[in-house]
């Protein structure tokens, strides 16, 4: 019989999170209810800042950041090249143009000296992005963008419940973005969220979430009028009232998972820091790192397979390692519009032929996570050079 692939994610959904889901059904309100702004409060609250604007993905979480940030035709913002596209899409949505600044070889993290390199007079805005969950050096770029004038994004679809020097991510950027795809920490089936502690930018994102128009339904019921007006042109990025009450029970048990993540990879770190044929990422002291993805680097100078053969290996032998990312401006769609190519960020493009990520989830079992451990040293060790 064909075992189950253990995947690299999975999203743990209880009893209580299906009630919370089905009480919201029987209700007045499946969307644009009282589910959204608890929801937003809750997390905003959790990561310290005032306001939180609940959308219907990570990836419209970020459009609206670059909507607030001003982001328009002939405006340049630095993003790093090892992330998920929808970080450098989000620019181009908005008529901006994407800038890569590469990677720290060792955190796998937006350098800060790469991103002053980067920086020209069309420069608005940099997207930091929390890779694997460790978060970027926030003090370094913050210094940087104050200098500079630039607005810091942060796109911490990875780092829910991490923390830089004790201060938690979502209160380290002017605009955080978060997802609730069921990869991510928490989930709402699919969704996002924007945080910041500027109502100047949170009040622009509930109207950009609208298609730009300033009163939504239920405001409108209320006041028993039917008039509205369409300022600017937004989209239809509105959240259900039924994915806020998931979000909102998920919320719930998301220090106990991060913990969770932290304890799988701790077993992980202790064996892998002993294998020579892996590299372990460096891990900043000042991290408290939320664990989305456990990614290792393979030392392939000494392996007589390639990755693409381990990765295969390790897969039937039903371990659903990944690799995160490709890098951005490999893309076909990136090299075509905008010429970027091989030699542009060395590092990420070097670290990216590296990189696999092992199963990481919290319903993960021990025996689980042993299982892995086995399989990863056993193939390793059979291909050692
Ligand atoms: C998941 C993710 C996104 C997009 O989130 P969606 O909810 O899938 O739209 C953006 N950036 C990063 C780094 C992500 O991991």
């Amino acid at each position: 019989m064909n075992k189950k692939l253990l995947p690299y994610g999975r999203h743990s959904v209880s009893e209580e999170d299906i009630r919370a889901v089905v009480e919201v059904l029987r209700s007045d309100w499946l969307t644009t209810g009282p589910k959204i702004a608890e929801f937003e409060q809750q997390i905003a609250e959790f990561v310290g800042v005032k306001e939180g604007v609940a959308v219907n993905s990570g990836t419209a979480a970020l459009h609206c950041a670059m909507f607030a940030a001003g982001i328009g035709p002939g405006d340049e913002v630095i993003v790093p090249p090892l992330t998920f596209a929808a970080t450098a899409n989000c620019i181009l949505y908005m008529g901006g143009r994407p800038v890569f600044a590469d990677i720290e070889p060792d955190t796998l993290l937006l350098d800060p000296a790469e991103v002053e390199k980067k920086i020209t007079d069309k420069t608005k805005a940099v997207i930091a992005v929390d890779y694997a969950g460790q978060p970027c050096d926030y003090d370094a770029l913050r210094a940087i963008t104050d200098r500079h004038g630039l607005l810091l994004i942060a796109d911490s679809c990875h780092a829910l419940g991490a923390r830089y020097k004790d201060r938690p991510i979502g209160s380290l950027a002017d605009l955080t973005c978060f997802s609730f795809h069921p990869v991510k920490h928490i989930t709402t089936g699919e969704g996002g969220m924007v945080v910041t502690d500027n109502p100047d930018f949170a009040e622009p994102i509930r109207r950009f979430r609208n298609h730009g128009i300033t009163t939504d339904h239920r405001q409108r019921s209320e006041r028993g009028t039917w008039y509205y007006e369409m300022t600017d042109l937004g989209f239809n990025y509105r959240i259900t009232d039924f994915q806020c009450a998931l979000g909102i029970s998920q919320l719930k048990r998301l220090q106990e998972w991060v913990s969770r993540r932290r304890e799988i990879a701790a077993s992980y770190d202790r064996v892998f820091v002993d294998v020579d044929a892996v590299q372990m990422v460096r891990i900043r002291p000042d991290a408290y790192h939320a664990y989305h993805l456990y990614p290792i680097l393979l030392r392939l100078e000494k392996l007589n397979i390639s990755r693409t053969i381990l990765f295969q290996e390790l897969v039937s032998a039903g371990i659903g390692v990944n690799v995160h990312y490709i890098p951005v401006h490999l893309h076909p769609y990136y090299r075509r519009r905008f010429q970027t190519g091989a030699g542009n960020c060395p590092h990420a493009e070097q670290r990216y032929e590296q990189l696999l990520s092992l199963p990481m989830f919290p319903a993960m079992r021990d025996d689980d996570v042993e299982f892995v451990i086995q399989q990863i040293t056993q193939v390793i060790r059979k291909n050692q050079r």
